[in-house]
């Protein structure tokens, strides 16, 4: 046992600062282990550093940080062969930095319930060993010293500690934790990989865990054929140079996709990829991928990874990445990014947001180019990132500035054309007499199909705008395209879709079209359809249902419960127009036709057909238009 050196107070004004340190740390209690490697990796790149800069002369040698524990003894032991500490080292960087940070952060955070990520920002990173420990040895030795003159220090997690001097062979530090007894779960081989492989998979100096088993070719047999053996390596857990850390023109595409595939195993590959590489005036690297997201928010795993300088953070995104790429994959590299700090601080950063500016940028450069690379594929590609464009051009008024160009319309017949394309292609058959360009688009080109072919009939053009975020895009679109109106396909009759001065002549007389409105008013019986009979031509239905695009609009709203003012009319009943095809010849029939009866008859078939071609017709109702059809044509 060494003689004791040196006994003293850490100098400090807050007495119990652990107690207040567990408790602020208490639900990331893993971290200790991020902090104590990065520390040692720090150590080791410093090492290099003077090693590169001739102040070091020794030889380097073996670099590896080891992560090591001991179940019987209860420790975790963290050892670098960086450039280490002397006594007075510890003193001033242990004792007195660090425990300045820890008197600041309990001055500060003292009143706060949010401060649980706050600790590397004082420089407390050392110091969260003591959430997992009774206790805690260094046991360094400076890359200037003799191996007689390490030293140790131990601190038993209160302010007191002891220090003496050491033996130690080997150049760098030992951090040893004496694991407590709540902590003991981390004693544990799969427990520790695990918090080593999510927070050090890309630190940059190689870490060992343990050892692996390997079986390696050994030589040849007495036929020529390769004989194996079986040989113990170490278990190295990370990959030092990942991919992002490299210079775009050195990789090929492979390389990306096996790097995604190292980062999300199983995952389909992605569609493209965008590799950041920032100095000024912010530092940031990384590879953002677009991978291919189904038409449905499903709630996505893979996320985006933080990193800073290598070391693993966070996959909450949320501050530093836009709302709208928040789908996007890959990793983001920045020490420029105050990890630490609150969520509330990081919002109003100033780096922060010029980082979520400048990857809007890239990711709205990154299309473009590829749209004007080769339109062909993006058109390809379009049902794949339509989602994440969309949400920009919804959410973003900057990603509008540069989306409009390539965002992509598409119609039922499956083409793509951009905004100005699809203006262009509809003006001359779509402009009402006001001179509003109306677009149509169907939200399901199954169910409305009836007013899909009416539509294109008189050679309108139909967009397909099925998706979850269409509502929203196109609110957007009305807003920022001029005099372009939009309506879905079945909220009017064909005819009124696009208000034009012609007009069909009605073959009715003013009394005959009461007569048969009030008919059909008889059949339906339900106040939430009002009945019109309007002059169609006679190839059309006889009956259409239509729900007016403001009507629908209104409902859609309340339901999103973002209506304002119109929240009333979520408990409002659907109501719709009937129109009646006064053209239609059966209503010549039903104008001829005898019997009240059979008039009402008539009119409550036709009006079915119609309910029937929109999925509208259900239970009783269908039983009877049933019942009805079988005896029409027996
Ligand atoms: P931070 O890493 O944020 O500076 P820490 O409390 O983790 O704060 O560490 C305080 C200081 O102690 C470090 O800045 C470094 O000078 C020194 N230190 C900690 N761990 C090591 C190590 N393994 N080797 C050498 N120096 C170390």
């Amino acid at each position: 046992m060494a003689e004791v050196q040196e006994k003293g107070t850490i100098s400090i004004h807050t007495e119990n600062i652990f107690p207040i340190i567990k408790k602020f740390l208490y639900s990331d209690h893993e971290i200790f282990l991020r902090e104590l490697v990065s520390n040692a990796v720090d150590a080791t790149q410093k090492l290099k550093k003077l090693s590169s800069l001739g102040e070091f002369a020794g030889e380097a040698g073996d670099l590896k940080i080891e992560v090591s524990f001991d179940k019987d003894k209860k420790t975790i032991t963290v050892s670098d062969k960086g450039i280490g500490m002397t006594a007075e080292e510890i003193k001033k960087y242990i004792n007195q930095i660090a425990f300045s940070g820890a008197a600041e952060f309990v001055e500060k955070f003292k009143d706060k319930t949010d401060a649980k990520d706050i600790i590397g920002k004082f420089g407390l990173g050392f110091y969260s060993a003591f959430m997992v420990s009774d206790n805690v040895e260094i046991l360094s030795r400076s890359y200037k010293a003799t191996e007689d003159e390490a030293a140790r220090w131990v601190c038993a997690g209160s302010t007191e500690f002891e220090l003496f001097t050491a033996k130690k062979e080997t150049r760098g530090t030992d951090v040893i934790l004496h694991i407590n007894a709540d902590s003991e779960e981390f004693l544990d081989e799969w427990k520790l990989k695990g918090i080593l492989e999510k927070y050090c998979k890309f630190l940059p100096v190689e870490i060992k865990f343990g050892t692996k088993e390997e079986s390696v070719e050994d030589g040849v047999d007495s036929e020529g054929k390769p004989k194996h053996k079986t040989v113990t390596l170490d278990q190295i857990i990370n990959n030092p140079s990942p991919l992002w850390t490299k210079a775009p023109s050195e990789l090929k595409d492979e390389d990306y996709l096996k790097f995604y595939k190292e980062l999300y195993p199983f995952s389909e590959d992605p569609l493209f990829w965008i590799h950041l590489n920032v100095d000024y005036p912010f530092n940031l690297t990384g590879v953002l991928y677009f991978p291919k997201v189904k038409n449905d928010f499903e709630l996505q795993k893979n996320k985006i990874q933080l990193y800073s300088r290598q070391v693993f953070i966070t996959d909450e995104v949320k501050d530093v990445v836009p709302d709208f790429l928040m789908m996007l994959h890959g990793i983001l590299d920045s020490p420029d990014i105050p990890l630490n700090v609150s969520r509330s601080y990081l919002q109003s950063d100033a780096s922060v947001k010029k980082i979520s500016q400048h990857i809007t940028k890239k990711v709205a450069d990154k299309l473009a180019e590829l749209f004007k690379k080769d339109r062909k594929d993006f058109e390809k590609k379009w049902d794949d990132i339509h989602i994440f464009v969309k949400y920009g051009v919804i959410s973003d008024e900057k990603f509008y500035d540069r989306a409009k160009d390539f965002a992509l319309l598409k119609n039922t017949e499956s083409q793509y054309l951009t905004f100005e394309e699809y203006k262009e292609k509809v003006k001359p058959t779509q402009t009402d007499k006001d001179g509003n360009v109306i677009y149509l688009y169907t939200s399901d080109a199954g169910k409305q199909d009836s007013f899909i072919q009416a539509a294109k009939a008189r050679s309108y053009d139909v967009l397909l705008l099925d998706g979850v975020l269409d509502n929203h895009f196109i609110n957007t679109l009305e807003q920022k395209l001029e005099k372009v109106h939009i309506k879905r396909v079945d909220s009017e009759i064909a005819d009124k879709l696009i208000d034009k001065d012609e007009k069909m002549e009605s073959v009715l007389s003013k009394e005959e079209q009461d007569q048969i409105k009030s008919v059909f008013e008889k059949a339906i019986a339900n106040k939430n359809m009002t009945v019109t009979v309007e002059p169609l031509s006679p190839d059309e239905l006889p009956v259409v249902i239509t729900m007016s695009e403001f009507m629908r609009r209104m409902k859609d709203m309340a339901k999103l419960g973002g209506g304002g003012g119109y929240s009333f009319m979520g408990n409002m009943p659907d109501s719709y127009n009937v129109a009646i095809n006064g053209n239609h010849p059966i209503v010549q029939k039903m104008l001829k036709a005898d019997a009240e009866d059979q008039k009402v008859r008539l009119a409550k078939q036709t009006y079915d057909l119609a309910l029937l071609s929109q999925n509208m017709l259900t239970g009783a109702e269908l039983t009877n238009f049933i019942k009805r059809s079988v005896e029409f044509v027996s």
